[in-house]
């Protein structure tokens, strides 16, 4: 039976991508050794990241000004590296859910951290607008998309500071007016490669403007010096992220992708909205999330909840259990999910319909 993969990550990735990762680990550019077993400083492997550099910078359409940079610790090493390199005295940022908690957690280590709004009490189910952003902040953090949830700021913002986003779970998935940012980062096991891989944008020009001591491998200098080569970076999920670049290229870009997105996700939650026996929570149109989208059985038929999930698994259906903290259902619809598999769901969700 074919399996339509909804997990949330580590997530799907293209076909082609995870069979030319196959092929570079049994035999690398036909140069008759493994990737797994040759020096990252070679210059087939400088290649690679030289190019996933190169298409980072093509396909954002990064201005002049900034590096691209392949580090590993996830995103969660960043929710530090932020702060570490770019708060001197008051960081500003907006609360939309484990991820910017956590973020906001670390900041705290480092200076005063201006949380200017919050949808906690509502266990994160809209995005917060209407807020002030202190003009003496030194940045503007926010979570694009906050993955458990399903809630996307699908805009870039305008902010009086220079802004830094977690962009973890919809990075590629549309155009980012990058010069806004002056750092954009995230663990790319949700919408670029494999789990072991973290990408960080950074604007040159913004960095060494705090005056603590930064430990050289958590400095951002200390990568965009070493051209991602400081240390040794995790070559796999590095090839792998080129591989889906490439693809991405071919398939025609952010635009592409992003009309993809708008279209799986415009026949889910069409589908969530008029289906009774379902309730999407995340209620306003604007703030549902392309990449994430989260619904739970309506209130009246709560008790078929694992009637449901025993239905769609048995359908072919993976990783749709929400989070634990949601409950119900999570159907992440990255960019390399085929719209089939969405359609797939629909079906199920309306065969278990006429059921009830
Ligand atoms: C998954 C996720 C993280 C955590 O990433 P790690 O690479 O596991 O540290 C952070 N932020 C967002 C938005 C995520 O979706």
């Amino acid at each position: 039976m074919k399996k339509h993969n909804f997990s949330a990550g580590p997530s799907i990735l293209p076909r082609e991508v995870i069979e030319s990762t196959a092929q570079a680990v049994l035999d690398f550019n036909g140069i008759g050794l493994s990737i797994l077993e040759i020096s990252h400083r070679s210059k087939d492997f400088q290649a690679v990241i030289d190019e996933a550099v190169a298409l980072f910078k093509e396909l954002l359409n990064i201005p002049e000004g900034y590096s691209v940079l392949f580090v590993g610790g996830g995103a969660s090493t960043q929710f530090c590296m932020v702060p570490y390199n770019f708060l001197e005295k008051k960081a500003a940022y907006l609360n939309t859910g484990v991820w910017s908690k956590k973020a906001i957690k670390e900041a705290k280590a480092f200076g005063e951290v201006v949380e200017v709004a919050s949808s906690a009490e509502t266990t994160y189910n809209y995005i917060p607008k209407g807020y002030t952003i202190p003009e003496d902040a030194d940045y503007f953090h926010i979570t694009s998309n906050n993955t458990i949830y399903g809630t996307e700021i699908r805009e870039d913002l305008d902010s009086p500071v220079p802004m830094i986003a977690d962009m973890s779970s919809d990075i590629f998935s549309r155009p980012v007016d990058v010069s806004k940012y002056i750092c954009i980062y995230g663990g790319a096991q949700k919408n670029l490669a494999p789990a072991g891989v973290t990408f960080v944008i950074v604007k040159d020009e913004a960095l060494n403007k705090v005056s603590r001591h930064i430990p050289t491998m958590l400095k951002y200098q200390t990568h965009v010096d070493g051209g991602s080569m400081f240390n040794t970076p995790p070559v796999l999920p590095i090839y792998s992220a080129l591989q889906t670049l490439r693809w991405i290229k071919k398939e025609g870009g952010v635009v592409e992708m992003q009309r993809r997105a708008k279209e799986r996700a415009d026949l889910l939650y069409s589908e969530i909205d008029r289906n009774k026996l379902f309730r999407a929570t995340i209620a306003a149109q604007e703030d549902r999330s392309y990449m994430n989208i989260c619904f739970v059985m309506a209130d009246e038929y709560k008790e078929l909840e694992a009637d449901f999930m025993k239905f769609a698994t048995e359908r072919g259906m993976v990783g749709i259990k929400g989070h634990r903290s949601v409950g119900g259902f999570r159907a992440s619809c990255y960019n390399a999910m085929p719209l089939e598999s969405v359609q797939a769901l629909v079906d199920c969700m309306q065969e278990f319909e006429k059921l009830h």
